[in-house]
């Protein structure tokens, strides 16, 4: 394992762009939108700076990671050599399913086949490619340079030899991998989304406030951050995804997305990459100021 393809360079996609390269992976950066490309070549920079400024990594091993990343527009350009190929492209099913279509066709036989994906069966992925066997789900968590775990998830035909290729893969780059197998929500988005839908349906029937909220579970539960904090730095959209994939894969009413956010998401309030969620998010900043809509006394 030497050459790394990256699909998608938004939130995830430049964390395990970074991840790959700072442990000296040569990595082929992809993504539809060149602007996307651009922001996460300066997110990866700006990161590496925070590294350096702790004493972690020296300003010669930022450089040398920078280098190791290329960055991509067309597919069959960046993946042409790769060892492993890990999709982080939108959260949606079909989009993922031409992804992988398409890679199955254009990729070296070898090349082993990941999903990021939060949610979306890793059987039903593999079911469209002609090498089910070295299909498998690497879900790192956000921001990826920083958080220990990777979830390694196995579709119904995911061999053994490629499970422990990823978990050793995993541990190269100094994560904590855990495998689990292909049910919808995997473990993390299973137990995580009802809370964080549980936390908003609570702010939507006026029970408290946003800081309220998310100030009960840090300081209740020893959370690092509140539901709804998470929520905006997840994506919104992206949250509402997996609800929905909860809901379809268990049939149950209990994972129904609350209004709320369905809302938010059709106006475009998608958490930090859009600035607006449950708080607004100034320049490049963490600033916790709670969006103008969320103000306590409307909640009452
Ligand atoms: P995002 O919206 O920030 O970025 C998605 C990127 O994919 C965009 O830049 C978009 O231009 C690109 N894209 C869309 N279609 C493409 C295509 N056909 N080819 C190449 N690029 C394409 O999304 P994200 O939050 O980074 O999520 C990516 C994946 O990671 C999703 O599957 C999501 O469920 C998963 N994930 C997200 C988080 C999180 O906290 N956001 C955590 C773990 C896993």
């Amino acid at each position: 394992m030497k050459n790394i393809a990256v699909i998608g360079s938004g939130t995830m996609g430049n964390g395990i762009a970074h991840t790959f390269a700072q442990f000296g992976y040569n990595v082929a950066l992809i993504d539809i939108s060149q602007p996307a490309l651009d922001k996460a070549i300066a997110t990866i920079s700006k990161n590496l700076d925070r590294i350096v400024a702790k004493g972690s990594i020296t300003e010669a091993d930022k450089a040398a990671t920078l280098k190791n990343i290329s960055t991509f527009t067309v597919m069959a350009d960046g993946v042409k050599s790769a060892d492993l190929v890990v999709e982080a492209a939108t959260e949606n099913v079909e989009i993922k399913l031409n992804i992988f279509r398409e890679l199955d066709k254009i990729c070296p036989p070898n090349t082993i086949l990941a999903s990021n994906t939060s949610s979306i069966s890793i059987t039903k992925i593999g079911a469209v490619t002609k090498r089910p066997d070295k299909v498998i789900g690497m879900h790192f968590m956000n921001p990826v340079p920083v958080m220990k775990l990777v979830e390694v998830i196995r579709g119904y035909s995911t061999s053994d030899a490629v499970c422990s290729l990823i978990m050793e893969t995993s541990k190269k780059l100094n994560k904590v991998p855990t495998e689990v197998n292909d049910y919808p929500g995997f473990v993390a988005n299973k137990i995580l989304m009802p809370m964080i839908n549980e936390a908003i349906i609570t702010l939507h029937e006026g029970t408290a406030g946003v800081e309220e909220i998310d100030t009960v579970m840090k300081l209740g539960m020893a959370h690092p951050m509140g539901p709804l904090q998470l929520a905006d730095f997840i994506g919104l959209d992206v949250c509402l995804s997996i609800l929905k994939v909860l809901q379809d894969g268990y049939g149950n009413p209990k994972y129904a997305p609350c209004p709320l956010l369905v809302n938010m998401v059709t106006a475009g309030h998608l958490g930090i990459k859009s600035g607006q969620g449950f708080y607004s998010w100034g320049h490049g900043t963490k600033d916790l100021i709670v969006a103008d809509g969320f103000k306590k006394k409307e909640m009452v």
